[in-house]
C-alpha cells in the first residue's frame, strides 16, 4: 500500500486554502463569511454551494455534498486519499515520496487494466485479420489518422486474450473481476470481447474506463456491446469523445449530441469537432449536468428512424428540466450521421445542423396531426405541457410556453392557464406526502437534533465545555451509526486545550456520506450556543432517552426471563429508574461553576 509521510500530510493542509482550491472549478462570489457558487456536483440555477473559509469546508444545501478540501479534491477528480494529496501537492511544490513503485491501489489498477487491454487491441491491427478491420474502417471513409487518435483496435477471437496478458502483470483478482471487461462462466472467467472492433471509452481526463465493441464479419445479433458498469465506469455519466472535444465544445458553445461511436468519429474527421456521443445508454440528467459545464446549446443529431426520432425526443425533455432549449437536427428518414456523410460528403448533415428546430417543433411535425383533428393536437399539447411542467424555473418555462404557442398556434393564455391546473395538482399531492412523512418522522428526528448537537459541542471554543463532554458522554447512549463514528474520530482530541482541526476529523472520516453529515453539521456552527449549559442539558436528554428506552424493553420483556433471572433485571429496572429520577442532578456541580 502506498504511504505518504504523516508530515507531508500536514504540510499540504497547511499550504491549501480552499478557495483558491474549489475556485479553480467554481466561480465564488462571497456573501457575508462564505463563499458562494454553482455546485459542481448537481445541476443548479441558482448557487446553493456554499464554501466556508475560516473552517476550509464546503457544503452542498441543494444536493448535501460536503467535506473539506482533500474530499472536494477526492470528489471532483475521482481520487483517493493519498492520489489527491499528491495532487495537491504536486500544486504547491512540495515533495512526496510515495513508497511504492507500481500502485497497488485498486482503482489505479482498474485504469491500469484499461491501458493494458487498448494497447493490446490496438497491437492486434498489425495482425491479418486487423488489417481487414484497418480496411473495412478505411472504407467507411475513416483514415489512419483518426484510427490512432480515438485509440481504436480489434479484439481477436480468443477466449482468454486479455485475461492472460493481465494475469501476467500480477494485478489484484478483485481489480480483475470488478474491471468489467471480464466475463464469468461455468469454466471460469473470460475475456467480454471477442472479435469486435473496439473502442476505448475515456473520461473526460483522457484515462480509459471502458470498451465499446462493435461486431465484424459474425452474424451475432448484438451489433454493439459495452464493458458493463465498473466503479470507474458509469454510463449515465459518461459521454463517448469528450475527452477529445471537450475544447470544441467550449469554443463553439454548442455541443451536438449523437449516438454512436462511428456517429462521433465520423464528424469528427469531417471538421464537426464540437460533438458527444451517448454511450450504450439513454440521455441522463447526469449527462445534462456534464454538457452544462462546457455549453449553453445543444443540439440532438440522432439516428432518422422511428426509434432515433423518440429518444431524440425524450433527450430533449431531459435537456430542457435542466435548463436547456434543445433543437434538433432532422435527418433523412431511416438515416444516421455517419451514414449520411459517407453517402453525400459533410456538406448536408452541416447544412442539416445549421437549420436545427427546437424540440416543440420536431415532435409536432413528427407527430403527423392533421390540423383539422382536435383531439390528437390536444393530447399532444397536453403530453408536452405534462413535460414542462417539470421545469423549475419561471422564466424558462414561460419561454417553453410561448415557443409551443407558435408552433401549434395555439392561444398563449390558454396554455398559461392549462399549466397552472397541471401544477396545482401536483403541489396537492407532494405537499400531501410530505405532511404524512413529517409525523412519521418526528420522534426520530427529535433524538437525530440531539446527537448533532453533541457533535457541534466537540466545537465549542471552551475548554472545560469540550473536556466535560470528553468525561461524561457514553458512546453507548447513541443511536446513529453515522454519529457514532463521527464522535469517535473526534473524540481523541476532545482533552486536548486546542479545540479538534475539524479537517483532520474530516480526514479521519473515511465513508463519504458520513462525511457529508459532518460538513453539514459543523458548516454554520459559529451561531449556535455551544457553553457548558448547552452541553449539559444535550448529555442529560440524550442519557434520558437511552434510558427510557432500556427500560421500557425490559419492562415490554420481562415475561421473557428465566425466573432465576428476574430478580437482578427487576434489580436493573429499579436502578435504572433510579437513575433516570436522579439525572437532573447529575450534574449540579459543573453548573455551579
Ligand atoms: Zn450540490
Amino acid at each position: 500500500m502506498a504511504r505518504i509521510a504523516e508530515q507531508v500530510i500536514e504540510q499540504v493542509r497547511s499550504s491549501i486554502d480552499i478557495i483558491d482550491i474549489i475556485g479553480e472549478y467554481v466561480q465564488l462570489t462571497k456573501r457575508g463569511y462564505n463563499f458562494f457558487g454553482l455546485c459542481p456536483f448537481h445541476m443548479e440555477k441558482t448557487p446553493s454551494f456554499a464554501v466556508n473559509p475560516s473552517k476550509q469546508i464546503y457544503k452542498c444545501f441543494g444536493c448535501g455534498v460536503g467535506g473539506g478540501t482533500i474530499n472536494f479534491i477526492m470528489e471532483i477528480e475521482k481520487l483517493e486519499f493519498i492520489e489527491a494529496i499528491k495532487f495537491l501537492a504536486d500544486k504547491y511544490n512540495i515533495e512526496v515520496n510515495l513508497n511504492t513503485k507500481k500502485s497497488s491501489k485498486f482503482f489505479s489498477q482498474l485504469f491500469e487494466i484499461h491501458n493494458l487491454a487498448a494497447n493490446l487491441y490496438q497491437q492486434n491491427l498489425k495482425t491479418n485479420k486487423g488489417l481487414e478491420i484497418v480496411k473495412y474502417l478505411n472504407d467507411r471513409g475513416i483514415n489512419n489518422n483518426t484510427i490512432s487518435e480515438f485509440q481504436i483496435g480489434f479484439s481477436i477471437n480468443k477466449w482468454s486474450s486479455v485475461l492472460d496478458e493481465a494475469r501476467k502483470n500480477n494485478f489484484k483478482s478483485d481489480a480483475l473481476i470488478q474491471s468489467g471487461l471480464f466475463i464469468n462462466g461455468d469454466k471460469g472467467y473470460y475475456d467480454r470481447f471477442r472479435n469486435r472492433i473496439m473502442f476505448p471509452i475515456t473520461d473526460r481526463n483522457n484515462k480509459i474506463i471502458a470498451f465499446g465493441g462493435r461486431v465484424f464479419d459474425s452474424n451475432d445479433p448484438a451489433k454493439y456491446i459495452n464493458s458493463s458498469e465498473t466503479p470507474i465506469y458509469n454510463k449515465s455519466k459518461i459521454f463517448y469523445g469528450l475527452s477529445n472535444t471537450k475544447g470544441f465544445l467550449s469554443k463553439e458553445n454548442t455541443a451536438i449530441v449523437v449516438e454512436g461511436y462511428l456517429d462521433l468519429i465520423q464528424l469528427f474527421q469531417n471538421n464537426i469537432k464540437n460533438v458527444v456521443a451517448v454511450s450504450g445508454t439513454s440521455f441522463t440528467d447526469s449527462h445534462a449536468l456534464e454538457l452544462n459545464k462546457y455549453v449553453k446549446n445543444v443540439k440532438i443529431a440522432y439516428d432518422g428512424d422511428n426509434a432515433g426520432k423518440n429518444a431524440a425526443i425524450r433527450a430533449g425533455y431531459v435537456l430542457l428540466k435542466n435548463g436547456f432549449f434543445p433543437e434538433i437536427v432532422v435527418m433523412p428518414e431511416g438515416t444516421d450521421p455517419d451514414d449520411w456523410i459517407q453517402k453525400e460528403g459533410p456538406n448536408p448533415l452541416k447544412n442539416a445542423i445549421a437549420n436545427s428546430i427546437n424540440l416543440f417543433e420536431f415532435q409536432y411535425k413528427k407527430s403527423d396531426i392533421d390540423n383539422e383533428n382536435p383531439n390528437l393536437i390536444s393530447n399532444l399539447v397536453n403530453d408536452i405541457l405534462k413535460e414542462i411542467s417539470d421545469v423549475q424555473d419561471p422564466v424558462h418555462k414561460e419561454l417553453c410556453i410561448r415557443s409551443i404557442a407558435k408552433v401549434t398556434k395555439l392561444n398563449e393564455n390558454t396554455l398559461f392557464e392549462s399549466i397552472s391546473n397541471i401544477n396545482s395538482k401536483k403541489s396537492f399531492k407532494t405537499n400531501y406526502d410530505k405532511a404524512r412523512k413529517k409525523t412519521d418522522n418526528k420522534d426520530l428526528s427529535n433524538y437525530n437534533l440531539l446527537e448533532d448537537e453533541l457533535i457541534q459541542i466537540c466545537f465549542s471554543n471552551d475548554f472545560k465545555t469540550r473536556l466535560f463532554i470528553y468525561e461524561n458522554m457514553n458512546t453507548e447512549w447513541l443511536i446513529s451509526k453515522s454519529v457514532k463514528l463521527i464522535y469517535d474520530e473526534i473524540f481523541i482530541h476532545l482533552h486536548s486545550d486546542h479545540k479538534p482541526d475539524i479537517n483532520i476529523v474530516m480526514d479521519g472520516i473515511k465513508d463519504p456520506n458520513y462525511r457529508q453529515r459532518f460538513a453539514t453539521l459543523i458548516f454554520d456552527i459559529d451561531k449556535k450556543n455551544l457553553s457548558i449549559d448547552a452541553a449539559i442539558e444535550c448529555l442529560t436528554r440524550i442519557e434520558k432517552i437511552f434510558l427510557k428506552k432500556k427500560l421500557n424493553s425490559l419492562r415490554e420483556n420481562l415475561n421473557k426471563f428465566k425466573s432465576d433471572e428476574l430478580k437482578s433485571i427487576l434489580i436493573e429496572i429499579s436502578n435504572i429508574q433510579s437513575s433516570l429520577n436522579n439525572i437532573k442532578f447529575k450534574y449540579d456541580k459543573f453548573i455551579k461553576n
